[in-house]
């Protein structure tokens, strides 16, 4: 039922001319000490979303420094991942809990993926809520055992919490993208906070001359060159596209030749996001000049880093949000951002940096219609959120303090 996952390899020096020194020299040090280390990386989904983004990188450059690292994903069935999203949306504040037979579906399936989670790993990382009972389902053997927390659990359903919590205890760690995000009463003792990051030269952030973007967005149906405002996002309520679109007919009424696109990749663990797909193409069917793309048709990490790059403004009006990787993948290509205050959105465009924070879909409007019409400030603003993103969100430092933190398990300290 765990299923490995490939991927391709790839060397830590090309990332010398582009991250700090000291974090490149930091990390190999950490890496040192390790040397030898095996290490599997357990989550729900090979694609889609941001924690597949940070594995797909990170593991061929751990493998690179010198470690055995594997990643593989749990399998389940529709009542699996319906029960596991109820969690993940539960944990995330929502009204609902887990009913008794989601609970069920939940621990069934943990329990057949543990029984295919063969021994000889040194740590074992586990990312999120939806394989987290597989220590609980497995026993501990000789592993290191960490529970990285992607999402903002800071105030979980209290019942989907109760259900969780007895499945966290026996981990050695717990990692979180903020402080905040720690739940009341948490029974791991060694609590950090990393925040995630951004690969600099995944295709989706490598450069990308803008003949090329322009070529590519205009293959799939955008006026370039044109004025265009993207939101890059799982079609997932917490991320409100339907807000952005409420904002950007605000803005239109002001630039009548602005363009949206909404681009949103469909998970194998998100069964809601095609009721959220549906509502959104609903609200775009008659506008001619709102795009709505998914993964599903062709529009991936190429296209994406063309969105990126070309759009006047990157919105990401999250109401909840882990930490956003869209926010700095957008910041690294310049591009200004407008995004609600969300999570870990406000770590990567603090005070002015890198664009504006909003909290409705008024100020949503606003903010865009400011930096579409004052293009100085909008190109001031790109500039300043790339350098924040290249000092705190560029991989090796994550990769740094990941291992930093398994050296530390590892001597006992
Ligand atoms: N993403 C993508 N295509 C899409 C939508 C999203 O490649 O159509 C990527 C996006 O570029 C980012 C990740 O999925 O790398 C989303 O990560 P984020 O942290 O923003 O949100 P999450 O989905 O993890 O909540």
């Amino acid at each position: 039922m765990l299923q490995k996952v490939t991927v391709g390899r790839w060397s830590l020096d090309a990332y010398d001319v582009l991250a700090p020194e000291e974090i490149m020299q930091e990390l190999r040090e950490h890496a040192h000490a390790l040397k030898g280390a095996r290490i599997l990386h357990v989550n729900a989904t090979s694609y889609g979303g941001g924690v597949s983004e940070l594995l797909r990188s990170s593991v061929p450059l751990l493998r690179d420094l010198g470690l055995t690292v594997d990643w593989k994903v749990i399998g389940g069935d529709e009542d699996f991942f319906h029960a596991t999203k109820a969690l993940h949306n539960a944990l995330q504040g929502a009204p609902r809990g887990l009913s008794d037979a989601e609970q069920a579906a939940y621990m069934r399936c943990v329990q057949e993926n543990a029984a295919t989670l063969d021994g000889g790993y040194d740590f074992i990382i586990i990312h999120d809520p939806q394989p987290a009972g597989l220590l609980e389902a497995h026993g501990k053997g000789s592993a290191h055992w960490v529970w990285r927390c992607h999402i903002d659990t800071s105030e979980p359903n209290p019942d989907a919490w109760r259900f969780l919590e007895p499945l966290l205890g026996g981990f050695d760690a717990a990692v979180f993208t903020m402080p905040e995000f720690v739940p009341p009463d948490f029974p791991v003792q060694r609590v950090e906070a990393i925040a995630p990051a951004i690969d600099p030269l995944s295709p989706k952030n490598i450069d990308l001359d803008p003949a090329m973007a322009s070529q590519i967005l205009d293959w799939i149906g955008v006026e370039v060159p044109g004025r265009l405002v993207t939101q890059v996002s799982r079609f997932d309520q917490w991320k409100d596209p339907l807000g952005v679109i409420a904002a950007y007919r605000l803005v239109r009424e002001e630039i009548g030749d602005l363009q949206l696109a909404l681009v949103g990749s469909m998970a194998l663990d998100d069964p809601e996001g095609w009721d959220v797909y549906r509502q959104v193409s609903e609200a775009a069917e008659r506008e001619e000049l709102i795009h709505v793309y998914t993964n599903l048709t062709g529009v991936g990490n190429v296209e994406v880093n063309a969105f990126q790059r070309l759009s006047e403004v990157v919105v990401q009006k999250s109401i909840r949000e882990g930490f956003g990787l869209v926010v700095s993948e957008s910041l690294w290509k310049g591009t200004p951002v407008v995004a609600g205050r969300a999570g870990g959105i406000p770590l990567q465009m603090p005070d002015g940096t890198g664009g504006m924070l909003v909290q409705s879909v008024e100020e949503c409007a606003t903010a865009m219609l400011e930096l579409l019409n004052d293009r100085e400030l909008a190109e001031q603003l790109g500039q300043s959120g790339r350098e924040h993103v290249r000092e705190h969100f560029l991989l090796p430092r994550l990769l740094m303090e990941e291992l930093r933190l398994l050296a530390t398990l590892d001597s006992g300290a």
